[in-house]
């Protein structure tokens, strides 16, 4: 298997080559280290990070900026904005906050990505 991608984790978008056909899984086309891990990962079990909102009450903002504290699988993507559509918070909330944790058995969790007082 060779696979090309091209990594997203900065602007720089370097052009990977992800092959396994000496036995073992390689990266080409790198800059840093973070295209390895990322072109690995791509390559064997994509993850994403998820960016959304959530309802908030008690604050003149109805909505909080939420984010996956980490990758979650790519296939589990839908099922974790379903999860994370059922969500409301309780103002104050502060950056980083877990809103939902370990969504759905991820271990990752969804936490504000700002304060709102
Ligand atoms: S390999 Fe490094 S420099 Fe290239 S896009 Fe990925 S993070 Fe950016």
């Amino acid at each position: 298997m060779t696979k090309e991608l091209i990594c997203i984790c900065c602007p720089q978008g370097c052009r990977l080559t992800v092959s396994d056909e000496s036995g073992e899984l390689t990266v080409t086309g790198y800059t840093c280290k973070r295209g390895i891990e990322y072109g690995k990962t791509e390559a064997t079990a994509p993850t994403r990070v998820i960016t959304t909102t959530v309802a908030v009450t008690g604050s003149s903002w109805c909505r909080l900026p939420v984010k996956t504290a980490g990758g979650v699988p790519k296939s589990k993507i839908f099922d974790c904005m379903d999860a994370i559509n059922q969500v409301t918070v309780q103002a104050p909330v502060h950056t980083g906050d877990v809103v939902l944790s370990n969504i759905l058995e991820t271990g990752v969790d969804v936490v504000a990505a700002r304060t709102i007082e």
